[in-house]
């Protein structure tokens, strides 16, 4: 193993003792087979270690298997074969966006299941007897085709082998057919393990996998497939109500913003992405405001207007209410009052606008330090006033007028 590989396994295997105990240990104790890592997580621990897994996940994703491999569990179980999987890597990608430049990257899609194949056996290591001495030999298999033993082990000689089927191991293959949401489009998903099985069509799924492209037989052209290493069933609506507002909570999430702040700028702020700001610190501030970021008040990536989508769709009765819009720890913003040429202003412009194009009450610019909430002040014609704009620190002063934008205030 070469040394960079060495040291990618030891950053593994750090990340599992921070994040992934209890998941291990459920593996461990037989409950699962695979584990499922948060990539939001990864980034927030390691931003180069996302960064490599999107871009080389063949050799990223084995050290993260060999680093569970080994990982120091208080069990007889082995964790050997468990298998590593990845969720909500973002942004996923429309199918039709797929490109050459996706090839051999570690991708997301979502879509609708539209065929499933049977669950069958495929093997992984097959293990041969060799008919004149009787010696095993097991042979990996990798490829497409069914691959023999290239000499015996113990004679040395080409076989005749026979294939020990109890000896050899299999695991479940599986092949998805995955249709984009909003267009025809569809790509095969291959899967494997534990999660074969699982999925019917007309399941709505969100699917991580590998892009692969292989020559269709005999002709010059490609045909694209993703080798799926985890599908997910996107959650039935979450019917729980939104909770009442309890500006205690406000004052709470001030508390962990500010720590959480200072643990991401102590890592390389150049790096911090609007993902990472939004998962750490805006989905907690929706949260602490009473939003349910899982039910249908809640919508991710809503279509603002031709030019682009909002952050975060807070729905008042299925009406659009406040629009939100997040940028990365390491944006400076600012409202439009501040001339200071260090801001983003097109950030306040974009949610202007989209306020007005979705018919928002309120709007919301943040990047997880600064918090500026616009409001519609406007009867025949849009005109947007800030109602605040405040850094986090001081935040919780302000419990009346951020109580305008909560759920229950909506109703
Ligand atoms: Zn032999």
């Amino acid at each position: 193993m070469r040394p960079e590989n060495v040291e990618i396994k030891e950053r593994w295997k750090e990340f599992y003792r921070r994040y992934c105990k209890n998941e291990i240990s459920k593996i461990a104790q037989n409950e699962k087979t695979s584990l499922v890592v948060n990539f939001g997580e990864v980034e927030k621990y390691d931003p180069d270690l996302a960064d490599d897994l999107v871009l080389h996940p063949d050799g990223i994703r084995r050290a993260a298997e060999d680093a569970l491999a080994d990982f120091d569990i208080a069990a007889e179980t082995s964790l050997e074969h468990a298998r590593v999987r990845f969720s909500n890597i973002y942004p996923s990608t429309k199918i039709y966006e797929l490109s050459s430049d996706d090839v051999n990257k570690m991708v997301s899609i979502e879509g609708i299941v539209r065929k499933s194949s049977d669950a069958e056996p495929k093997v992984l290591e097959a293990a041969f007897e060799c008919q004149r001495c009787g010696n095993l030999t097991n042979v990996e298999q990798t490829g497409k085709e069914f691959t023999e033993p290239h000499q015996c082990r113990g004679c040395e000689r080409q076989g005749p082998f026979r294939l020990l089927e109890d000896q050899s191991d299999f695991v479940d293959a599986q092949k998805l057919r995955v249709q984009d949401i909003s267009s025809t489009e569809a790509i095969d998903v291959n899967i494997e393990g534990d999660i074969t099985g699982s999925f019917v069509p007309g399941d709505r799924v969100n699917v991580t996998g590998v892009l692969r492209a292989v020559p269709d037989d005999g002709k010059t052209t490609f045909r694209v497939f993703l080798e799926g290493n985890n599908v997910e069933r996107l959650g039935e609506e979450d019917e729980t109500p939104p909770t009442e507002f309890d500006p205690e909570d406000i004052e709470e999430f001030v508390d962990d913003a500010i720590s959480t702040v200072a643990h991401l700028e102590s890592r390389n702020i150049q790096h911090q992405k609007e993902l990472v700001t939004r998962e750490n610190l805006v989905t907690p501030f929706l949260k602490a405001l009473g939003w349910n970021v899982t039910n249908e008040d809640v919508i991710v990536e809503y279509n603002g207007d031709t030019d682009g989508y909002v952050d975060y769709q807070l729905m008042c009765d299925g009406t659009p209410f406040v629009c939100v819009e997040a940028k990365s720890l390491g944006t400076t913003i600012a409202d439009d009052s501040n001339f200071d040429t260090s801001y983003d202003p097109n950030a306040a412009k974009q949610l202007r606008r989209y306020m007005r194009t979705t018919g928002s009450e309120y709007g919301v610019l943040t990047n997880g330090k600064k918090y500026v909430i616009y409001e519609d002040v406007s009867d025949d014609r849009p005109e947007e006033e800030i109602l605040l704009s405040v850094t986090l620190g001081d935040l919780a002063q302000y419990t009346d007028r951020l109580a305008r934008i909560t759920p229950v205030e909506s109703s």
